[in-house]
């Protein structure tokens, strides 16, 4: 997967103290994106094991509530967000996961969230449906509820948060 930075412990992207995953890659093209050295899909290759030993290590670190994904555009290369979702779930099953993706809820659920695009598809676009990354969220620890604060961008956040 295609890594812009991964940043150990933040308080500015999510509730409470959260490990944040920067995802290189977005062809979104937001007006006014705050983050336009995130859309070249190019940069800094990394395993997801890698992705999740950094994320262990900053949890042994700091008291960390949760994981927060971002980018670039963290949909785009859905395979590999899957399974680091899998792989932390597993390793820190007390997290819990939120994501900033320029896509709308709705399109997430219609599946309208990768780019039909050859090259790209070596990246792990195009092959998990939208469910299968929501799903793989959880149940949010906070409140208990489906998807443990899944934004998507306009989701409400987590009641309890
Ligand atoms: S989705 Fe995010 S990174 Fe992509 S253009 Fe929009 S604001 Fe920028």
């Amino acid at each position: 997967m295609l890594l812009h930075a991964l940043i150990p412990a933040s308080r500015a992207n999510g509730p409470g103290l959260r490990s944040v995953v920067f995802f290189q890659g977005c062809q979104i093209g937001c007006v006014g994106c705050w983050n336009p050295q995130t859309h070249a899909f190019h940069g800094p290759e990394v395993t997801v094991d890698d992705v999740v030993r950094q994320v262990l290590e900053a949890r042994q670190e700091y008291p960390l509530e949760g994981i927060t994904f971002s980018g670039g555009e963290p949909m785009q290369q859905a395979n590999g967000l899957l399974q680091l979702i899998q792989g932390l779930r597993h390793q820190a099953p007390e997290l819990s996961f939120g994501m900033f993706s320029g896509y709308a809820e709705h399109e997430l659920v219609k599946g309208q969230y990768w780019i039909p695009n050859p090259s790209i598809a070596a990246l792990g676009v195009g092959e998990t449906s939208p469910r299968a990354v929501t799903r793989a969220f959880g149940r949010c620890p906070r409140c208990g509820g489906e998807e443990s604060g899944v934004v998507a961008g306009r989701r409400e956040p987590c009641p309890a948060a």
